[in-house]
């Protein structure tokens, strides 16, 4: 006779909480962080046009990466912001991305008065199809925003080539993809597109509150990005103009300071995260009707499962409920609703009554955001992902704890 589940009344597998990134425990900050905000606030410099520690962050991180730009920015959806106006598409001009991610994706395409076009994704991971991409492809597409969810390498060296080959641009969204690696010669997400993003938000590999970092290879994009992000004024000129539309996206050097230390830190975090996370592979590799998802490459941000309901009776959502009350942090589907179904889309609720840029014009056609647009995203939500949260300070003991209640709640699915 199995255990009986939690959910049933049954003794939970777990009642110690676990190491999260909302708690102490599960961030890896420590006194050189704190010395280092200390020291900024000595020194009387706390604005990154003053003082040079947002500009050795960014010098750190190029060089972390092997690219010869970075400029830092005040969060992950401006560095995406500051990808897309680098790209300077004209109004109802189009970008292809997913609708399987953080709405930081998709709404800096928006602010730029681009058309966000919703790519379906690959049912293994939940990363654009690359197919699909093809597909939505027309004479106004300028850019694509991939994703690499979760950690997951996405297909970015495919999606470089048919980017390449229609002349439009390719950014990566990495703010789940510290050092994740794409494709056999290990090149890390966020060097194989024109411009690659990170997010330095609570949630992420590392984190300074919030903060963002934008990288590329081509000198005329960096000086793109640098202007935008601190009202276009060319600074290195001593004339104080402003030669295009810019915001001020900068970075505190309260932010840099312990961004920079956490940079000190992210080999070890990702090192640790892959190390526990090959044990929980495993394990569900061994359960029939759920995969775990592919280790090559993977940073893991958080622990994806991906389930077939009809093969194991139960879906995702009740994965994450029976979980849960197991005391194993989990949650079904990663988002309630693809992107293109809330209301900034479904409504147009964008500037003011005028639904800009989702009219025609500035469109071709007035865009449609409704269910069926990407089936897969949907059923992914719906009934498929079943995510773990995943945590760089979890002990073999933890994974020992998320693996039995996992074999247990797998027992009891469909009973
Ligand atoms: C977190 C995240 C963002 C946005 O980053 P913020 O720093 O929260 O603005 C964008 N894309 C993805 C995939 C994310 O996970």
């Amino acid at each position: 006779m199995p255990d009986t589940l939690a959910l049933d009344g049954g003794t939970p597998v777990r009642r110690i909480s676990f190491p999260s990134v909302g708690t102490p425990g599960g961030r890896t900050l420590g006194v050189e962080e704190e010395r280092a905000v200390v020291d900024v606030i000595r020194s009387g410099q706390l604005n990154s046009t003053v003082g040079g520690v947002t500009r050795g962050l960014e010098q750190d991180f190029a060089r972390y990466y092997g690219v010869p730009h970075a400029v830092a920015s005040g969060s992950g959806t401006s560095a995406i912001h500051l990808a897309v106006a680098a790209v300077d598409p004209d109004p109802g001009d189009e970008i292809i991305t997913t609708g399987l991610s953080d709405a930081g994706t998709v709404l800096p395409i928006l602010a730029q008065n681009a058309v966000p076009v919703f790519a379906d994704v690959d049912p293994a991971t939940g990363n654009l199809d690359v197919e699909s991409v093809r597909e939505h492809i027309t004479p106004r597409t300028r850019a694509i925003i991939a994703v690499h969810l979760f950690g997951q390498p996405a297909p970015v060296a495919q999606l470089r080539e048919l980017a390449d080959a229609h002349g439009i641009v390719l950014i990566e969204d990495c703010a789940q993809a510290y050092l994740t690696a794409v494709g056999p010669d290990g090149a890390l997400a966020g060097t194989v597109g024109h411009l690659g993003c990170f997010s330095l938000q609570q949630s992420k590999h590392i984190t300074a509150g919030d903060g963002g970092l934008t990288i590329t290879a081509d000198d005329a994009f960096a000086r793109r990005v640098r202007l935008f992000a601190d009202k276009a004024w060319p600074r290195d000129t001593d004339e104080r103009t402003h030669l295009f539309l810019g915001l001020n996206y900068r970075m505190t050097e309260l932010q840099a300071a312990v961004a920079r230390v956490q940079l000190t830190r992210l080999a070890d975090v990702v090192d640790d995260r892959r190390r526990t996370a090959k044990a929980l592979t495993e394990v569900v590799a061994g359960l029939a009707g759920l995969t775990p998802s592919a280790s090559e490459g993977n940073s893991y941000w958080q622990f994806p499962v991906f389930v077939e309901p009809d093969a194991v009776g139960a879906d995702a959502h009740w994965f994450a409920r029976a979980l849960a009350a197991e005391g194993i942090p989990a949650s079904g589907g990663y988002i309630q609703r693809p992107l293109y179904l809330t209301p900034v889309f479904t409504e147009r609720l964008t500037y003011g009554s005028s639904g800009y840029p989702l009219s025609s014009p500035p469109a071709d056609a007035v865009p449609v955001y409704a269910p069926g647009l990407c089936p897969t995203t949907e059923e992914l939500i719906a009934a498929r992902l079943l995510v773990i949260a995943w945590n760089e300070r979890y002990t073999s003991d933890d994974v020992a704890d998320i693996a039995a209640a996992l074999q247990k709640v797998h027992a009891g699915a469909g009973r």
